[in-house]
């Protein structure tokens, strides 16, 4: 079933588009006074100021301590101050029903996206119609003047057939211009479904969208099911008169007259053509057992279908809900009793076994065109055939079955029948409005805050078993989405309506009234379907609120200041605003003084937010705006910062259960978070333990390998001759090296015979090395000087350090000039290969400390 097909957002942008309109001629920015914009009071005033202010916070209404209470009956919350006037604005309302043929679906849409799309569709082929586009929106508004003052569902052809009239006259066009209007609304007309129905807000506006949405859906089932019951009729009629021809007397001259005809009476002779058909015509006959049970099955299908007359909805309501007798007869069937529910369930079982019958015939029939009639079985079966055997299909076919009631009216002395619905199985539909400022058991003049309020949805919820839907009729998408939920389950429901408490608003007034009701989480959406799966996050819907994840949806605010500058200011709407827009709330609300110490007040989200030390001595306000356009702050009682909190906790439990701030999973969240950081930190360990052993081992290789070209230079050399200090000019490990190379020392003086035998091996090494140039690469440090000299002289390692490339590749002068450049001192000359180059003897000089 299709619902409204246009989302929150599309509404959103479009009331604001048409509140911007509003501004331009009618909203008076707010004015935000500055510190500087009014007299400082006297501090001993100002003193007295604060005390008031504490008393009435602390004490409640405070006239009785001497408080003098401000009135601030001229205030609406300062978020709603673009809704001053409400007359320029635009909502879903009215909305236009139709049944969509080829989906076979019905279908609500806001009148205004619906001609606005039908003439956008037209456009192309008529030249724009401009006329009637930029004129739709008087149309809309006289259809809704009328639909405000009837309260009905009306017919959509006629009235916007009346509304020509009315807008001819109100523009006064040209004759030509006014025949292309009359034509362009004549193409208008023809796109505009014939069965089609328009529907504008107001108290009884659920019970009209629901109920023609019931009848829809019951006249599709219904003649799906009657073609159903009229095809077995046939079926079953053609057995019977088949086994009627198996019947010896149907071969007797007189049986067989009648059935052929009177036409052919002279031209046949029956007598001798029931002689030639002899005895033995036909096979075996059915039993009178069965032949009985068919015809029995014949009649309860020929009564359904002579008789049955579609009632889509039986509403059981009390004497208090005289209202609902307006509500079309099409659609509704109206029952008053005292005890609705209890009357309800019992209507139930009596309708369930009124329909049993005919189920029970329907089946049957199936069972003998197929010739699976089972005696020793079905018949125990079909005996004891109840509601509790219906199928899925059986059990939506049953008329519905609803209940209208209050919550006082349950509460008082229907919570056990009530309960007992939910828990039923049977697909009853409670509908139940609920105040949701007043807390529950308050008087209408008594203060709405006293006691607490009762969640029914969540009751409701708790008992698992039905489906549970929390709603308005102001967002009409969210109310026919659980609707038809309800239509498609075989379960009971619940269906939790606010009511408005203040009779003297218009229908527009009504509904933005309900609307804020959902901003300020007095009446939050919901939806539990436990047909849905197995887990609460697939039964449980919860994303149709404003901001869900927010405790309270905030927005900005243009205002000026005074001196006309423009700005703007960030708000939150709370429970506190909804309760302003309440008279009998009024008494919780004291406009703050000027002048009181800013430190001292602080609005009501920020107070719900702080811990009680943080709170203490300060005062929650909210912000208002008054006839004067001023944004002033209106401190609240204690009992209402209560009750905002109470509403906060039952907010945060409806975000917890939809997985919105749920705290199981920000504690896995968090558990997770902490075995990540824990293995981090882990492979951090290994990683560096991994790195130093590796280090180590090339500390100790870099060693090892400078100490064997050290013990081999040593081994080569006088002891006593000053070597040792020479060691210090080697820049890179030179301290471990002499470390290494005074153990070896050591250990040379204590171990003669090791050190003659690496003395010997030193030997051969520089016999074989030390003619030769070479470089200590360990200790190069990449530095280039001796590349830029000869680039093939000396080449780098893998390790881009130099080494000796080809030797032959340069001159000794070469290496003398690199070994005197070499930074880190590390070019060995070796011998000259050529003894013939020139000046040797001055190279062999300068060479004598790199060799
Ligand atoms: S001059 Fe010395 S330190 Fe520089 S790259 Fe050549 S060998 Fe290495």
């Amino acid at each position: 079933m299709e619902s409204l097909e246009h989302s929150d957002s599309q509404r959103a942008e479009r009331i604001s588009q048409t509140s911007a309109d509003a501004h331009k001629s009618t909203y008076n920015v707010p004015i935000m006074r500055s510190s500087e914009g009014y007299t400082k009071p006297d501090p001993k005033e100002l003193e007295r100021h604060l005390h008031s202010l504490r008393r009435f916070h602390f004490a409640g209404h405070g006239a009785e301590f001497g408080v003098q209470s401000s009135s601030v009956g001229g205030y609406i919350p300062a978020l709603l101050a673009s809704y001053w006037n409400v007359s320029p604005v635009r909502y879903d309302y009215p909305l236009i029903l139709y049944l969509d043929t080829a989906a076979q679906s019905p279908r609500c849409q806001s009148l205004d996206l619906f001609l606005r799309d039908q003439i956008s569709g037209l456009a192309q082929a008529r030249d724009g119609m401009r006329i009637l586009a930029d004129n739709i929106g008087r149309v809309e508004r006289f259809v809704q003047k009328s639909l405000d003052r009837d309260q009905q569902l009306i017919p959509t052809l006629p009235l916007l057939l009346e509304a020509v009239g009315p807008l001819e006259a109100e523009l006064q066009l040209s004759e030509e211009n006014n025949r292309r209007l009359r034509g362009d609304f004549d193409a208008l007309l023809a796109r505009v479904p014939k069965d089609s129905y328009l529907l504008g807000f107001g108290d009884l506006a659920h019970f009209q969208l629901m109920g023609w949405v019931s009848h829809q859906v019951c006249l599709l089932r219904y003649t799906r099911f009657m073609g159903e019951v009229d095809s077995l009729k046939s079926q079953l009629e053609r057995l019977l008169k088949i086994e009627r021809t198996k019947d010896e007397t149907s071969r007797y001259p007189e049986a067989l007259s009648h059935s052929v005809g009177s036409a052919l009476a002279s031209e046949v002779n029956f007598g001798q053509l029931s002689r030639l058909l002899g005895k033995h015509r036909g096979t075996l006959q059915m039993s009178q057992e069965r032949r009985k049970r068919i015809e029995g099955v014949l009649d309860v299908l020929n009564d359904f279908l002579c008789k049955f007359k579609p009632i889509p909805i039986s509403l059981f309501c009390d004497s208090g809900h005289s209202d609902l007798t307006a509500l079309p007869v099409a659609h509704w069937q109206i029952n008053i009793f005292e005890q609705p529910v209890t009357k309800a369930l019992g209507y139930f079982e009596q309708l369930a076994a009124e329909w049993a019958g005919l189920f029970r015939a329907v089946r049957i029939a199936h069972l003998e065109i197929e010739d699976g009639y089972v005696v020793g079985y079905h018949d125990i079966w079909f005996d004891q055939f109840d509601w509790s055997a219906f199928s899925r299909e059986e059990v939506l076919l049953l008329p519905s079955v609803v209940v209208a009631q209050t919550l006082e009216g349950v509460a008082h002395s229907e919570l056990h029948a009530l309960t007992r619905l939910l828990l039923s199985g049977y697909p009853v539909h409670a509908m139940i409005s609920q105040p949701s400022v007043r807390n529950f058991g308050v008087d209408a003049d008594g203060d709405p805050l006293c006691g607490g309020h009762f969640e029914l949805g969540y009751l409701g919820i708790s008992q698992r078993e039905a489906l549970i839907h929390q709603t308005t009729a102001a967002r009409p998408a969210h109310l026919l989405k659980g609707w038809s939920a309800a239509l498609d389950t075989t379960r009971p429901s619940l269906h939790v309506f606010p009511t408005t408490e203040r009779a003297n608003l218009s229908p527009l007034q009504k509904w933005l009234y309900q609307g804020a009701m959902l901003e300020g989480r007095a009446h939050p959406l919901f939806l539990y379907e436990p047909d849905r799966g197995r887990s609460w996050a697939q039964c449980f819907e919860f994303g149709d609120n404003p901001q869900p994840d927010s405790d309270w949806p905030y927005s900005e605010l243009a205002c000026k200041d005074d001196r006309e500058q423009d700005g703007s200011v960030s708000l939150s709407f709370t429970f506190a605003d909804i309760a302003l827009l309440d008279p009998s709330s009024h008494r919780h609300f004291y406009e703050i003084p000027d002048g009181i110490d800013e430190q001292l007040v602080v609005a009501v989200p920020d107070y719900l937010a702080m811990s009680a030390e943080q709170a203490l001595r300060k005062i929650p306000y909210i912000w208002a705006v008054g006839a004067d356009h001023r944004l002033r702050r209106l401190a609240i009682s204690r009992a209402l910062l209560l009750t905002c909190h109470q509403r906060l906790r039952f907010w945060h439990t409806l975000q917890e259960l939809a997985g919105v701030h749920n705290e199981y999973v920000l504690q896995a969240i968090e558990r997770e978070r902490e075995q990540l950081t824990l293995a981090h930190q882990a492979e951090l360990v290994t990683l560096h333990a991994d790195y130093a052993a590796q280090l180590e081992q090339v500390r100790a290789q870099a060693v090892s390998e400078a100490m064997q070209r050290l013990a081999s230079v040593l081994l080569q050399s006088d002891w006593h001759a000053g070597m040792i200090p020479s060691m210090t000019s080697f820049p890179m490990a030179g301290a471990e090296i002499l470390s290494v190379a005074q153990d070896s020392m050591r250990d040379q003086a204590e171990a003669p015979v090791v050190a003659a035998s690496v003395e010997t091996e030193a030997a051969e090494d520089d016999a074989l090395s030390f003619d030769d140039p070479w470089v200590d690469s360990i200790l190069c440090t990449s530095c280039n000087d001796c590349i830029k000299i000869n680039s093939r002289l000396f080449v780098y390692n893998e390790k881009k350090q130099a080494r000796i490339g080809d030797a032959s590749a340069g001159t000794y002068a070469e290496l003398v000039r690199a070994a005197e450049n070499c930074p880190a001192r590390c070019i060995h000359t070796g011998k000259p290969l050529n003894p013939d180059e020139p000046n040797l003897a001055a190279l062999l000089k300068r060479a004598k400390p790199y060799k």
